[in-house]
């Protein structure tokens, strides 16, 4: 979109920083397929999308990286799950910078948690995945783990699971778990591809807003399950997200929520006017074709400029 380039130009500020943002590679070393509704998905074409992402923002010379998780596919074939990440932690490594991922349900298909975590670099006690950042004195990252409660990731008899599978069993009758079927709108969410924010992590959450508020830091949340319907299937949604937006909107200091794992991407502004971004999957571009983008921060806006199927999107702070 051009007139995002335009933008900058007619404003004539250089952004506080730039980052690059990629969502749902889930390479694997096995045919093109489809998903469960009939999209097409090209697992051996997403590393060369990563590769010719990684190429653009250093080129950019972008700050960072965010990897909004699924890095590897469900289907790749278990005894190359470990190799398949590694591969792909090293493209993302061909970029000059830190990169921060976020696990998605497909990694947690692949690896348990404490095989995956440290092999993405995810630093964090117990075997969580939450953890926040400030690059800049200006803006703190939180990144929130969208599967602390879930029936895919911890060992089998962990309390974590036997939560998740007992909230699953109370609101989907389905047999198969990830079967929306006779789930009504909102409901439509309480899948087992899904997950939901605990306890602690929400007080984490509730402490690291408060810190940034004193502070005066704009945040950027960051999370592999939307947050928001009005940017995201119903079918896509964390299980909680109405419990993590409550926290959110308490303060006024989150600006802008970002999300993968709703293939087709979306845009919303909440009724409290934060920015929910999913972002388009690189997993289903055609070959030859793109999903990624560069974000620039500014302190009145983040602008996102895709890439491929990835659209621009100018997300201008109403608080
Ligand atoms: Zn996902």
């Amino acid at each position: 979109m051009g007139s995002v380039n335009g933008l900058i130009n007619a404003q004539g500020k250089q952004p506080l920083l730039s980052f690059g943002v990629i969502s749902d590679v889930q390479y694997a070393d096995i045919p093109d397929g489809r998903s469960f509704l009939g999209v097409p998905r090209y697992y051996r074409h997403s590393i060369l999308v990563l590769q010719r992402a990684v190429k653009k923002w250093n080129c950019q010379k972008a700050k960072f990286v965010m990897n909004f998780g699924d890095i590897i596919d469900g289907f790749c074939p278990k005894d190359q799950s470990l190799d398949a990440v590694m591969k792909m932690v090293k493209e993302f490594d061909n970029f000059n910078g830190p990169v921060y991922h976020m696990i998605g349900n497909h990694c947690l298909y692949n690896l348990p948690r404490e095989k995956l975590l440290p092999l993405l670099r995810i630093h964090s006690h117990d075997g969580h995945a939450y953890y926040d950042f400030s690059p800049i004195p200006e803006y703190r990252f939180v990144i929130l783990d969208a599967y602390d409660i879930s029936a895919i990731g911890w060992p089998k008899d962990h309390p974590k699971t036997m939560k998740a599978l007992k909230f699953l069993s109370e609101k989907n009758p389905n047999s198969d778990k990830n079967s929306p079927d006779g789930l009504v709108d909102l409901d439509r969410r309480f899948l087992m591809f899904n997950g939901a924010v605990g306890k602690e992590q929400l007080e984490w959450l509730d402490h690291v807003l408060l810190e940034a508020t004193r502070s005066n830091q704009k945040v950027v949340v960051c999370c592999h399950l939307p947050l928001d319907p009005g940017a995201s299937s119903r079918e896509a949604l964390l299980w909680n997200y109405d419990e993590v937006m409550n926290v959110i909107h308490r303060s006024d200091c989150v600006k802008v929520c970002l999300a993968g794992h709703d293939h087709k991407g979306g845009h919303s502004v909440d009724a409290h006017g934060i920015h929910h971004r999913v972002f388009e999957a690189a997993l289903e571009c055609p070959p030859g074709t793109d999903a990624f983008g560069c974000i620039d921060v500014f302190d009145d806006r983040l602008l996102l400029s895709g890439s491929g199927r990835m659209k621009s999107t100018e997300m201008i702070f109403s608080r």
